[in-house]
C-alpha cells in the first residue's frame, strides 16, 4: 500500500551526534516514530529501561532472536543490540516513518530484508572532531574511546553502502536534510506502486 511508512535507518560513528539529530527530528515533526532497541549493554547514568533502550540479559536477548522477534540484530563492542519487530511493523502499517538508530551490520541486514528502506550515515566533518566529541561527552573510559575510534575506522569502509551521507557540522541543517530526504522518498516510484497502477488503468480507456 502506498501510504505505508518508510523505514529510515540512521547510522554513524559513535559520537557523530546521530542521537541528537534523531531527538530533534522526532520532537519537531510528528510523522516519525522512533524504534527503541533492545541491548545487553549496561545502562549509562541517566538511561531508563524502555526509554533509551530495553535493557536485557544475554539469555533474554538470545531467546528473542530464536523467536524471530528482531528485524535485525548485531554484536557491537561486545554487546548485543537489536530492533524489536512488533513496534516497527505496527508503526509502518499506520503510515509512520520509523527511525532506526543502529550500527552498520544491522543497517545492511535491514537493506537486504527491506530494500525500499533509506540508509543514512551521519559523520562529523573530520576524524579529529570525532575524537573530541567522544572525549567531550565523558561517558566512556579511555579504553572504550579507543575501541570506538578503532571501530569507526572499520565502519568508514562501509559508508559507500548507504544511500545518503549526512555531515554533521550544524544540527538544524542536519535535521532539515534528513526530513527533506524522508519527504523526497515519498515520491519514489517504489512507494507509488498503487498510484502508478491506478493511473495506468485509468489511462487505458484513452489508449488507441
Ligand atoms: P550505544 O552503546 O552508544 O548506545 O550504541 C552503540 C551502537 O549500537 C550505536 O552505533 C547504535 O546506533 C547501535 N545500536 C543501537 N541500537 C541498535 C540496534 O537495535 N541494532 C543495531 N544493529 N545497532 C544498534
Amino acid at each position: 500500500m502506498d501510504d505505508k511508512g518508510t523505514l529510515i535507518v540512521i547510522s554513524g560513528f559513535s559520537g557523530a551526534g546521530k542521537g541528537t539529530i534523531v531527538k530533534k527530528l522526532i520532537n519537531t515533526y510528528d510523522r516519525y516514530a522512533l524504534s527503541i532497541s533492545m541491548t545487553t549493554r549496561a545502562p549509562r547514568e541517566g538511561e531508563r529501561d524502555g526509554v533509551e533502550y530495553f535493557f536485557s540479559t544475554k539469555e533474554q536477548f538470545e531467546e528473542k532472536i530464536k523467536e524471530g522477534g528482531f528485524i535485525e540484530h548485531a554484536c557491537y563492542c561486545g554487546n548485543y543490540y537489536g530492533t524489536p519487530r512488533a513496534y516497527v511493523e505496527k508503526q509502518l502499517a499506520e503510515g509512520k516513518d520509523v527511525i532506526l538508530e543502529i550500527e552498520i551490520q544491522g543497517a545492511l541486514q535491514v537493506k537486504e530484508r527491506f530494500p525500499e528502506s533509506l540508509l543514512l550515515f551521519v559523520t562529523p566533518p573530520t576524524a579529529v572532531e570525532l575524537e573530541n566529541r567522544l572525549r567531550g561527552r565523558k561517558t566512556e573510559t579511555e579504553e572504550q574511546i579507543a575501541g570506538r575510534l578503532s571501530r569507526a575506522y572499520e565502519e568508514s569502509e562501509g559508508m559507500d553502502n548507504y544511500d545518503y551521507i549526512i555531515i554533521n557540522d550544524n544540527l538544524d541543517k542536519c535535521v532539515e536534510d534528513v526530513h527533506s530526504i524522508a519527504l523526497a522518498a515519498k515520491c519514489e516510484p517504489i512507494r507509488k506502486k498503487d498510484f502508478i497502477k491506478d493511473i495506468r488503468n485509468g489511462l487505458k480507456a484513452y489508449s488507441k
